[in-house]
């Protein structure tokens, strides 16, 4: 497992430092804190195995009110984050700790949004193109009904 050391300090500086065990990291941590005690905003550990995202908890469901406050299952710091904006890149939105974009594969699955607009996708809010699907099946339906009907009234 890949971990990451990421160490904000009041002054903005935001460091990450990668590790290849736990051990070294907790060591890494407690240096750090020495040295550094009081200019430290916080330190976090990050997961940073590509191929291992840490999943929600069970029963995690995306909501929309989360999605309003620009809250993310973020699978690599293994919690619920606040996504923020970036003055470089406007389109996206990113983990306030690890700083992955919302683009993201992972991040996207298990908040289920869009792939395209970062929407909430359809599918877990229930509306939008299922529905359509629906109405548009519907109205076929009623158009083919009204044609048999009038094959029978010529007939
Ligand atoms: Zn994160």
């Amino acid at each position: 497992m890949k971990i990451g050391v990421i160490i904000k300090t009041h002054d903005g500086l935001w460091s990450v430092t990668r590790f290849l065990d736990s051990d070294t990291a907790r060591i890494f941590i407690r240096m750090c804190s020495i040295q550094l005690s009081d200019q430290i905003k916080s330190i976090d550990i990050v997961q940073l195995d590509p191929c291992n995202p840490i999943q929600p908890p069970e029963g995690f469901e995306p909501t929309y009110t989360n999605f309003k406050d620009h809250k993310y299952w973020c699978p690599w710091c293994g919690e619920l984050r606040y996504f923020g904006t970036s003055p470089e890149y406007r389109d996206y939105r990113f983990c306030s700790t690890c700083h992955i974009s919302d683009a993201d594969y992972h991040i996207r699955r298990f908040n289920k949004l869009d792939s395209r607009s970062g929407m909430p996708s359809v599918k877990a809010t229930g509306g939008g193109e299922k529905l359509n699907r629906k109405i548009r099946k519907q109205k076929r339906r009623e158009k083919l009904a009204k044609r048999i009907v009038i094959d029978e009234e010529n007939e």
